[in-house]
């Protein structure tokens, strides 16, 4: 009975494709300890090194954090809204100054309630080809119909405007601003005005650029200064916050939608109080004095190739790949395979990703193992 998913399993191993989850035995601030070794962490969305910290968890327990319980018991809809909840909505309407704002119990929660119910019958949505895997489930569960236009051109994307926006009802724009694989960075004021010359809705994921792009952290939004021109602002707590959950924000009319048609939202227990605490916690108290440090990281990151802290490693085939990431293993560095369906086959990858208090020193080795010299793009 079970052999179809053995010879599955067979299959995914015979390609260098098999996931398993690793022993983690301690993690210590840049570093990663695994099989007894210390080894510099290249693997986390810790990007401002609040998840984990010691120092920061007691600091936050001792201003109060410890008056939030660990389970909020029910659904938002139901009983599990205390004003906590409200008040981390109503920080995040402030900083981005939209009407309202909605709070998930993650980004994958709140990529697939948004893209599967904002686009429903007739409707239409435009994805850019390398969104992450919430989006692209969304618009699967969605209603209506979807394009995926090749990565970050604009002009494929005005060709399918122009061939198909008439066909339908509604249109929704949806695009990555750091895209998570690539690291590299949407062209926010050109979907800004496709999105308004083919009158439709334009969805941000911010994930990766939500607390570190921007004075304020607001993510790209801010430094192209089109903030109020993105219809829908998505943000993650799980990264750069190293807390868990996410954020919608926008219009009033779309997040009243949302609240009444975002499956992932109605149906799912809310995130524990203390969560939602130690996010906005972090936010209103962490996040403005990290603005140094997360430009030397970005700077950094341009140093290395690509245009934001996330830096890819193309190897192609799945097998080289996963042997790179042994020799950088022994060499110190815990670094990641990253194989289809996570990327197209034959991009396989390793994704470096920076966090604040990696140094160009500790990049030094890596760099001559892998030959990556940051001068044209990052690729072997
Ligand atoms: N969007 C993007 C672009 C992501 O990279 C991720 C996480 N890898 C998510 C959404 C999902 O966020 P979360 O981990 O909070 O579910």
């Amino acid at each position: 009975m079970y052999d179809f998913y053995k010879n599955r399993i067979k299959e995914l191993e015979a390609h260098s494709r098999f996931r398993f989850i690793r022993n983690i035995e301690k993690k210590e601030g840049k570093y990663i300890y695994i099989n007894g070794r210390k080894l510099l962490n290249l693997s986390s969305n810790n990007y401002l090194n609040f998840a984990d910290d010691e120092g920061i968890v007691r600091e936050f327990l001792n201003t109060g954090g410890d008056r939030f319980s660990f389970g909020s018991a029910s659904a938002r809809l139901l009983t599990g809204t205390l004003p906590v909840y409200k008040e981390l909505e109503q920080l995040l309407c402030d900083m981005y100054k939209k009407e309202a704002a909605l709070l998930f119990n993650s980004g994958y929660h709140a990529n697939v309630g948004i893209n599967s119910s904002l686009a429903g019958k007739g409707d239409v949505i435009f994805s850019d080809k390398l969104n992450h895997a919430s989006i692209i489930d969304g618009m699967k569960l969605s209603q209506g119909k979807f394009f995926r236009y090749p990565h970050n051109d604009m002009e494929a994307l005005e060709r399918l405007l122009k061939r198909e926006r008439g066909n339908f009802k509604n249109a929704v724009i949806v695009s990555e601003s750091v895209f998570s694989m690539d690291g590299d960075i949407a062209d926010l004021r050109k979907l800004v005005e496709l999105k308004k010359k083919y009158n439709g809705i334009l969805i941000l994921d911010e994930a990766h650029a939500f607390g570190v792009f921007g004075k304020n952290g607001l993510g790209v939004n801010e430094t192209t200064g089109v903030t109020g021109e993105v219809d829908l602002i998505v943000g993650t707590f799980g990264k750069a916050i190293g807390s868990t959950g996410a954020f919608v924000t926008g219009r009033r009319v779309l997040i009243d939608y949302l609240i009444n048609s975002a499956r992932s939202f109605i149906f799912s227990t809310a995130l524990a109080p203390v969560n939602i605490a130690f996010s906005m916690w972090i936010i209103e108290n962490k996040l403005a004095s990290t603005y140094e440090k997360r430009e030397k990281m970005l700077a950094l990151g341009r140093k290395l190739g690509s245009e934001s802290h996330i830096i890819p490693v193309i190897v192609g085939e799945n097998d080289k790949t996963v042997e790179l990431c042994d020799i950088l293993f022994q060499n110190g560095y815990f670094t990641l395979p990253i194989r289809p369906p996570t990327v197209p086959a034959g991009t396989s990858r390793i994704r470096l990703s920076l966090t604040t208090d990696i140094t160009e020193t500790d990049m030094e080795k890596l760099c001559s193992i892998t030959g990556l010299t940051g001068k044209e793009t990052a690729a072997l």
